[in-house]
């Protein structure tokens, strides 16, 4: 969540639901899933009938070298990796295309279990590092390159590369570099080995183990995830949450709110709301609040400040930078640039006006891009197009180290739903085996294959 995200109005309150709202909602939400899941499937089964064909009758024949026009994608988390693997997995083998991903990461960071590992110890940190590679398994063999690098600047039909100083040309560009954070943990890991990741997670680990005092900034979902595991794990300590609005979790409805403020209160955390932390004086042990008021803080872990990583459009096209840095788009996600029109922007970095950006609607809009891109390779007009839905902010939210609520909510009616964490890892297996990885096998098959030094 951004800073300027954090700031902004809440949206009016849902009215208090009736049980027949609720129903209609939940039959609603199993509407959208199954067509969800129909439109994945039926996606699928086009790219292998088209495979097939291929394979049997073979294709126009095209009379330019195969992979010698790229689609490069800029990131690859959420957006980027599924917007690659929908655009190498619809390419046939020998097309003169091919999807080249550039990516510093060595394996996809799993960002919704990092304020659970930044708490708890016991050697579940690997788990949010997931292995690159068998998510891509369905491209066909020279659909797709994997470049492990950082792209500094783009040019009109260049990028630059950061750490080798070299030009990788592009057709289409797919830029879903996200957002950061300065303070990296708890919202992003803030190095690029999975190596260093997990030292910087057992770090944070001891330095919250070693506090008697600590304060969170920030009542969104990370700041209120990571406040309650810290109290349940170490009932002790003195854990403080400090947020700048009327109530945790404002952005959402109040069944939400609600149940984030009990949540944090029956473990014992402290809540300060409608302040700010001002300053912090760690020599004394304390921070300052723009009250006035001054607390303990032997730690301080900072959950606020996320920022779209939109630096290297706003280079090349000022123009299509909102004053709060997020890429404009167009609804087919192609940046608001009439002279740019195969540059496209989906993901965190995306201004799509989605109230609470996150996976899903990541997700989603990465197949909205990546069929775009398709059709403009096919000399089509770019004309598939985002529209956010509700059921993608469905949002779990964890109240300790066993307890959450899942909460969905259309605008007027909420639901809420109270679960028992079995799981320390929270979703990691499952998120695992979301990206055809094998819980918790490293693999390194695919990307041996697929790696390429420009
Ligand atoms: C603590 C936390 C918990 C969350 N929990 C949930 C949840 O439960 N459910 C949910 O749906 N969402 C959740 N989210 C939100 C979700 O993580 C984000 O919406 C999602 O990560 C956005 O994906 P993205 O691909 O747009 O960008 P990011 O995940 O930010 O990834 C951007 C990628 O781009 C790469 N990159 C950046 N700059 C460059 C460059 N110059 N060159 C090359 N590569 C670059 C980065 O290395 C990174 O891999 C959570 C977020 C946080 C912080």
């Amino acid at each position: 969540m951004t800073q300027q995200q954090e700031d902004a109005t809440p949206p009016p309150p849902p009215r208090r639901s009736t049980p027949l709202r609720r129903a209609l909602l939940v039959a609603r939400t199993l509407g959208y899933t199954l067509s969800f899941f129909l439109s994945i499937l039926s996606r699928s089964l086009a790219q292998r009938l088209c495979l097939l064909s291929h394979r049997t009758f073979g294709s126009s024949s095209s009379d330019e070298e195969p992979g010698s026009r790229n689609i490069v994608v800029v990131g690859a988390s959420f957006a980027g990796h599924h917007a690659a693997r929908t655009i190498a997995a619809s390419l046939l083998p020998g097309s003169p295309y091919r999807v080249v991903v550039i990516e510093p990461h060595d394996h996809f960071h799993f960002t919704w279990v990092l304020p659970r590992f930044c708490v708890a110890d016991g050697g579940h940190e690997h788990k949010a590092f997931i292995p690159y590679g068998p998510y891509l398994a369905a491209a066909p063999a020279g659909t797709l390159a994997w470049v492990r690098d950082r792209v500094a600047s783009v040019g009109r039909d260049a990028v630059r590369l950061e750490g080798r100083d070299v030009e990788l040309p592009y057709e289409f560009l797919v830029v879903a570099t996200g957002s950061g954070a300065a303070d990296a943990l708890p919202s992003r890991v803030g190095a690029d080995g999975k190596e260093e990741g997990i030292r910087r997670l057992r770090e944070m680990q001891e330095r919250i183990r070693e506090a008697e005092s600590l304060v969170v900034v920030g009542g969104g979902a990370a700041g209120v995830e990571l406040a309650t595991d810290a109290k349940d794990k170490y009932p002790e300590k003195k854990v403080v949450l400090v947020h700048s609005r009327d109530e945790v979790m404002h952005r959402f409805g109040p069944e939400l709110r609600d149940a984030a403020t009990k949540g944090l209160k029956e473990l014992g955390v402290e809540l300060i709301t409608g302040d700010r932390v001002v300053g912090e004086d760690t020599e004394r042990g304390i921070v300052t609040l723009r009250s006035g008021k001054e607390i303990p803080c032997d730690y301080l872990v900072n959950c606020v400040g996320q920022k779209p990583d939109s630096r290297i459009i706003r280079a090349l096209s000022p123009n299509s930078i909102s004053e709060s840095g997020y890429i404009l788009v167009r609804p087919t996600l192609q940046i608001q640039d009439d002279s740019l029109p195969n540059i496209y922007a989906c993901g965190d970095v995306a201004e799509t006006h989605v109230e609470r950006p996150n996976a899903r609607s990541a997700g989603n809009q990465a197949l909205v891009a990546a069929d775009n891109i398709l059709l403009a390779i096919q000399g089509k007009e770019p004309k598939r197009v985002y529209k956010h839905h509700w059921v993608e902010g469905v949002t779990k939210l964890t109240l300790g180290l066993n307890k959450s609520v899942s909460y969905l909510s259309d605008g007027a009616t909420e639901l809420l739903f109270r679960t028992k964490e079995k799981d320390i890892a929270l979703m990691s297996a499952h998120a695992w085996k979301q990206l055809g990885a094998k819980p918790f096998e490293e693999t390194s098959e695919i990307m041996d294959k697929i790696a390429i030094d420009p």
